[in-house]
């Protein structure tokens, strides 16, 4: 049961973010709810005012801008999915998003209130890493935009103030030449391992690399290390190098035991899937023969 609240429904982020200075502690955003809706009723968090994003129209826009992808706060994971522009410039986002929870929670969960509760099992967060997002902030003072690698603070955690609520997301294309994919490993509807990889590859050979790893650890990070060693190198070996950083992953990921699996087995995995994803890269831009 919950106890009475109090819905607050503004129209502008300024309205947003002055209800917020005013109820204080007692008041959460609130935009699908898919989340919140379980740590009340959970009475893992206390709540006396929702504020409902929803209604701010620049939060459900989506456009683009010389490549870049815009995507308001409060876009659904299923609208994202379906959407023909993302699924075109940013294939393996749009698939990350198709596999989020189920139909439900796709429908109900935004891109907004996923990244801003940052709940380390989380999907969207690790493939919008390797296309360079960046994230607009705001109040009823000003905006702020800042990397998505800088708004992921820890688990649970992000760079957002008091009074601040998460705009947009933008997502620039990948560089010409470069394709992407993301894959994932779950035993529930919350996965256990997200692994994207975007490359480019030329003659057989790793020009550019990105990685990133979401799920096993805190955050989801980018491993710029291993970009680094991968660069250069042909597939073959990229893979065995990916294969043999456990101990870089280890400390880097901070991976532990859970409900989900356990440390070492998810690290292994972690491995595989990147030189998985990678060949998959591979196979994308041509660089391999289809089976
Ligand atoms: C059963 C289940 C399975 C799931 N499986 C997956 C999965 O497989 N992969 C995955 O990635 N996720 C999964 N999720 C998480 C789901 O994707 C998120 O719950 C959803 O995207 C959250 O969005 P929301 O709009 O419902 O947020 P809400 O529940 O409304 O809010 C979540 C948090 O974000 C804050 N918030 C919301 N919008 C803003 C904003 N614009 N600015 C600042 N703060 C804001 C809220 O105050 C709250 O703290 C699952 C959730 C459930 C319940």
């Amino acid at each position: 049961m919950f106890s009475p609240l109090k819905l607050i429904q503004p129209t502008t982020v300024q309205d947003a973010s002055q209800a917020l200075a005013e109820f204080g502690d007692k008041a959460k955003l609130y935009a699908g709810g898919a989340e919140l809706l379980l740590l009340l009723r959970n009475r893992l968090i206390d709540a006396e005012v929702l504020i409902d994003v929803k209604q701010i129209d620049r939060l459900r826009r989506m456009d683009s801008n010389n490549g870049t992808l815009r995507v308001g706060a409060c876009v659904t994971h299923q609208e994202l999915a379906k959407n023909a522009a993302i699924r075109e410039r940013a294939p393996a986002f749009a698939y990350a998003e198709s596999q989020v929870a189920n139909i439900r929670v796709r429908n109900q969960g935004t891109l907004g209130g996923n990244l801003a509760f940052n709940d380390p099992h989380s999907d969207p967060g690790t493939v919008l890493l390797v296309h360079n997002a960046s994230v607009t902030i705001g109040n009823a003072k000003g905006e702020r935009r800042l990397p998505l690698d800088e708004f992921f603070v820890d688990m649970y955690a992000t760079a957002l103030e008091a009074g601040e609520l998460l705009l947009e997301v933008e997502i620039p294309s990948l560089p010409a030449g470069m394709t992407s994919s993301y894959l994932r490993l779950h035993r529930y509807q919350r996965p256990t391992l997200g692994v994207a990889v975007a490359a480019r590859i030329t003659n057989g050979i790793m020009e550019e690399v990105r990685l990133a790893v979401g799920c096993i650890g805190p955050k989801a990070q980018r491993l710029t290390e291993l970009e680094k060693k991968c660069a250069g190198t042909p597939l073959g070996d990229a893979k065995k190098i990916l294969a043999e950083q456990k101990s870089y992953l280890r400390g880097l990921l901070q991976p532990v035991d859970d409900l989900l699996g356990g440390a070492e087995y998810k690290l292994y995995m972690t491995g595989v899937m990147l030189g998985d994803a990678l060949e998959q890269v591979a196979h994308n831009n041509g660089a391999l023969r289809s089976h």
